[in-house]
């Protein structure tokens, strides 16, 4: 990164690591995917049971290679052959996982997480359910404020995830959300019957957590959308 900037960015970091902390949620900063794995691996108890959430990020940095070694009892929900009504129950058995392992939407600099979710069980599971999260994401899921997060979303982690998912939303195909175009905003949720075949069903905001529950795991290099 160019050096400048890297310093802007590591102001950002630490500020979001400092109000994380502030919401009972442990901030660590690493600089490479690879460091973050190392960590993940440290964090991981063997013989508990995970589930992970679906995330770009988790397969840049090879978490899922790892969580796949038989030390861990995974509930892997990406096992080939798995029909809908056994996806749906790994999907139901992630929730009551040990330890959940998750990338994120978007962190604010003010110390909370806000994530959308189309089946939502990630979103059950940041919640409640696990009884450890660990979320894992690169530095450009960092944006000042709840605001700027909920833009994000719709500009760019919706829109990015539903084309990778070959999902037949307004956003898919013009790169940023309906609600836009349909009043001029950036609403979380657009007008009823407006994107039927929605990406964004439901919305969470982490903005405080119980003592030793979540680790968010800050990368200094670019991972997901
Ligand atoms: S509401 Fe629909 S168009 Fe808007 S970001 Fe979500 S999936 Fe895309």
């Amino acid at each position: 990164m160019e050096p400048n900037l890297g310093k802007i960015v590591n102001m950002r970091i630490s500020r979001t690591i400092e109000n994380l902390g502030k919401n009972g949620i442990k901030g660590v900063y690493v600089p490479t995917g690879k460091e973050a794995l190392a960590l993940l691996e440290t964090l991981l108890v063997p013989g508990e049971t995970i589930g992970v959430g679906g995330s770009v990020t988790l397969d840049q940095i090879g978490a899922l290679e790892l969580i796949r070694n038989p030390k861990y009892r995974f509930i892997d929900r990406y096992e080939k052959g798995l029909d809908a009504e056994a996806l749906h129950i790994r999907r139901q058995q992630c929730v009551m996982t040990d330890t959940f392992v998750t990338g994120t939407n978007t962190i604010t600099e003010e110390g909370a997480l806000y994530n959308i979710d189309g089946t939502g069980n990630r979103l059950c599971a940041l919640v409640f359910g696990p009884k450890r999260v660990i979320v894992i994401a690169g530095y450009n899921k960092i944006v000042p404020t709840m605001e700027n997060a909920m833009l994000r979303i719709k500009n760019v982690c919706a829109p990015a995830n539903a084309i990778r998912l070959g999902m037949d939303t307004y956003c898919a195909k013009h790169g940023h959300c309906i609600s836009r175009d349909l009043n001029g905003r950036n609403m979380m949720f657009p007008p009823a019957g407006s994107c039927t075949s929605r990406l964004c069903q439901n919305a969470v905001i982490t903005g405080r957590q119980p003592e030793g529950r979540m680790i968010v795991v800050i990368v200094g290099e670019e991972l997901g959308y």
